[in-house]
């Protein structure tokens, strides 16, 4: 899951979620004839002090660009950009979250929707997750069967409360593909960090190896299914 040929929605809180989270799962459904968009709903700039308005545009355009080229690494057909302010969705009516959602669910028709944890610490990620449900909630007629979380190194794991923790009972293989969500993150330069942070080059290829490890697989990226409806 998902099968070959799927049209596939990730919807993410901040430019890099959508790759930490399933970026070599995209890429190898990317591989396989699926057709993928990425929704990033906030601007990811808002939260970082010390910027003035002039140095601010210029942030978030390259911002924009290095996401783009990202998620072109990978095999992302349509990258859409919202402008959410960083971590104050909470601040924001939860309607227009649902609708900015709805709005590409409607223009694009996934099968599959890929998106945040709401056991995540970060509070735009939790939003995101309740507003993905409500936006893709099973209509008759809706076009939404599956919709996995995934999780975010160094916002799944930081929640250190083991009752609501994620706990993923859905693996993929990205053993061929890991390289390339890796080479995606590069494109986002400022985004990464040196290890022992979890946004590190050797923190995504440990994490992928234990996941693998708990699939029997080589490498692996881990969800929890939400939700799946077969017709
Ligand atoms: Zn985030």
């Amino acid at each position: 899951m998902p099968a070959e040929k799927s049209r596939i929605l990730v919807v993410a809180a901040h430019p890099d979620d959508e790759l930490l989270g399933c970026g070599a799962t995209v890429a190898r459904q990317s591989a396989r004839g699926s057709t993928i968009w990425s929704l990033v709903l906030g601007e990811g700039i808002t939260s970082r002090k010390g910027l003035g308005s002039p140095q601010k545009a210029r942030a978030l355009k390259k911002l924009q660009d290095d996401s783009r080229k990202a998620n072109a690494v990978v095999g992302v057909k349509k990258l859409v950009l919202k402008d959410f302010a960083d971590n104050k969705f909470d601040s924001v009516p939860r309607l227009e979250l649902v609708h900015a959602i709805e709005e590409v669910v409607c223009a694009f028709k996934p099968d599959t929707v890929y998106t945040h944890s709401s056991t995540d610490l970060n509070i735009d990620h939790q939003i995101v997750c309740e507003a993905v449900k409500t936006a893709c909630r099973p209509l008759p007629g809706s076009p939404v069967r599956h919709i996995l979380s995934f999780e975010i190194p160094s916002a799944t794991e930081w929640r250190f409360d083991s009752a609501k923790g994620f706990s993923p009972n859905v693996f993929v293989d990205v053993s061929r593909f890991l390289d390339k969500k890796l080479k995606a993150l590069a494109a986002y330069k400022g985004e990464m960090r040196p290890f022992p942070h979890p946004r590190s080059e050797k923190y995504i290829r440990a994490l992928a190896a234990v996941r693998g490890g708990q699939a029997g697989l080589p490498a692996a990226e881990a969800f929890s299914l939400i939700r799946s409806v077969s017709a």
